[in-house]
């Protein structure tokens, strides 16, 4: 149901001349492909309207809409959405959460030297040595390094929204700036301070080679030339900068389990999902080498509880994640899995660095 009307848009078709055909894939441009899905729906937001088919790549596993909505249209599936929402951020609160929340600012405090107020130090300490917290603290603060690369770093993030992650990141000590496409996004992040620009990278173009580090988290799904957009990250960048980027793995565990109420799916905003390897290709052809990052098994989860309710017919993006739904043995085991074997984690995880 749309959470505006009570009504799914998936019987009203998308507009004829907003549809795009590409009968190839776009990241290897190889046309041999198999038919994966054929008639995908919204279910997230249950607000885009149409029907969509979704191709694998023969040659390169790469899964693609076809046909999908042009550059022009696609604003019609964003209807509803909301991008960013940042589930890891805790209340404020007394209680065990405050208390929670005092010793995951602690440890912040620790490893980022950020200026936090209400910080437990003693707790922070405590987090440090439980390394499934820690790793999930450090996966959330995008794997930013503990020091500044040099004085005055700059960082861009890429389809930052309201500008969250950049305030953590200018805590850490760096000159932030980011761009986003939804307007009221970047209108509630110029409203706290950030330079945030509406639109793409070509409105940072006047920085254009100053960026010691860029985050473009789930983006990259998005937008409609994948390598045309790391080529343009690429450019961002100072020589030895680094692209921090997380986008869906289409070999997730979560896609076997679910199917076609996988979280990563998405359609119609979900152009393009790749594997691993081919991600790695990518970045290795636009002039980056590769790191891989693990994926902390509470994030694995909290896709895994999304997913479960969309099969349910009830999706409750932006719902705080609830505990008791994890103890599920399938579950814990797919997650574990997840955090050790990275070819099948929920999400493709990487710092790729400028050549
Ligand atoms: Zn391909």
């Amino acid at each position: 149901m749309s959470p505006h009307t009570g009504q799914s848009n998936a019987d009203t078709a998308w507009p004829s001349a907003g549809l795009e055909k590409l009968f190839k894939c776009q990241i290897c441009s190889s046309s041999s492909r198999r038919l994966r899905y054929a008639d995908l729906t919204d279910r997230l937001f249950c607000c885009a309207p149409g029907r969509w088919q979704m191709y694998t790549c023969n040659s390169c596993q790469t899964a693609y809409l076809d046909p999908r909505p042009s550059l022009a249209s696609i604003g019609l599936a964003y209807d509803a959405y909301f991008t960013h929402n940042d589930g890891l951020t805790l209340p404020r609160s007394g209680g065990l959460l405050g208390w929670i929340k005092a010793a995951l600012d602690g440890y912040r405090k620790h490893r980022w030297q950020m200026p936090l107020n209400r910080a437990n130090v003693t707790g922070g300490r405590l987090i440090g040595l439980l390394r499934p917290i820690r790793e999930t603290v450090i996966a959330h603060m995008r794997h930013l390094p503990a020091r500044l690369p040099r004085s005055g770093a700059c960082l861009l993030d890429v389809g930052c929204g309201n500008g969250l992650y950049m305030d953590l990141a200018r805590q850490a000590g760096w000159q932030v700036h980011g761009v986003d496409f939804d307007v009221h996004a970047v209108a509630s992040a110029q409203a706290r301070g950030l330079d945030v620009r509406l639109g793409g990278l070509e409105q940072v173009q006047d920085l254009l080679g100053s960026f010691d580090r860029l985050t473009c988290s789930h983006v990259l799904e998005h937008v409609h030339s994948p390598r045309e957009w790391l080529l343009q990250m690429h450019a961002m960048l100072r020589p030895g900068g680094s692209l921090w980027l997380q986008t869906p793995n289409i070999n997730a565990l979560g896609h076997r389990r679910f199917g076609v109420h996988w979280l990563g799916l998405d359609p119609p905003r979900h152009l393009s999902l790749l594997t691993p390897k081919t991600l790695f290709k990518l970045l290795d052809e636009c002039g980056f080498t590769v790191k891989e990052l693990p994926l902390p098994a509470l994030m694995a989860l909290s896709v895994y509880q999304d997913s479960d309710a969309m099969a349910k017919g009830a999706p409750q993006i932006g719902a705080r994640l609830r505990w008791r739904s994890f103890f599920r043995p399938a579950w814990l085991s797919d997650a574990w899995l997840q955090s050790r074997t990275l070819t099948q984690a929920e999400f493709i995880t990487v710092e790729a660095t400028k050549i």
